[in-house]
């Protein structure tokens, strides 16, 4: 065939269409959850045809394991290993996808957010009252209720998201926060939920 003229064999490696790597920089974003993929951490690439020719969507592995399991088994069978990378053991992959699809119930339910229907609830961040008619956001924390570890809703204002975010009880996750929000938020129409988006503020803690 006429476009065999260069290199058939290394053409054929280049274009394998997975590649599991350690970041070479803290430059690309996971296409996942939209955050930095830190320097010498595992990332998941898939080829794609951009339009400067063939490159790589970058997902941190974990991410990845959650969203695309079955690229990830495609890709660990075919050993797209790159360079140094030590793998996690695909059964561990295997194992997040799982709590992930589990977890997508719990979703469901929170995060969203709404308007407050009176002045009478509290943020469970700050401790303060929330306006009647601000916006109000529920996220999960975990419980513990005999001996079990429960996940219920709290009210927050928009503003407290992300504090509440980073501490350790806080069972909402980061990754899809937007994306999730926007889902169960059925109350509430796109613009107010593009102010409640912006209120709630950037949630990458890289940038
Ligand atoms: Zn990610
Ligand atoms: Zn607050």
């Amino acid at each position: 065939m006429a476009d065999d003229a260069g290199v058939p064999e290394e053409g054929q490696e280049e274009l394998a269409p997975f590649k599991i790597e350690l970041a070479r920089s803290s430059r690309s974003k996971c296409k996942s959850c939209r955050r930095a993929i830190q320097k010498d951490s595992v990332r998941f690439g898939v080829l794609v045809d951009g339009r400067f020719g063939p490159g790589f969507m970058w997902h941190h592995i974990n991410c990845a394991a959650k969203h695309r399991l079955e690229e990830i088994e495609e890709a660990y069978s075919l050993k797209c290993f790159e360079g140094e990378v030590d793998p996690p053991p695909i059964d561990k992959l295997r194992a997040m996808a799982e709590t992930a699809e589990r977890k997508k119930d719990e979703k469901k339910l929170a995060p969203y957010a709404e308007l407050a229907p009176t002045g009478r609830s509290k943020c469970r961040h700050c401790d303060k009252l929330i306006e009647k008619g601000a916006y109000r956001v529920a996220v999960l924390r975990a419980v513990e209720f005999f001996g079990q570890v429960r996940s219920g809703p709290i009210n927050l204002h928009a503003k407290c998201v992300a504090g509440e975010l980073e501490k350790d009880d806080c069972t909402t996750e980061v990754d899809g926060f937007f994306d999730n929000l926007k889902e169960n938020s059925t109350g509430l129409d796109e613009a107010a939920l593009q102010k409640v988006c912006d209120e709630i503020g950037s949630l990458d803690g890289a940038s």
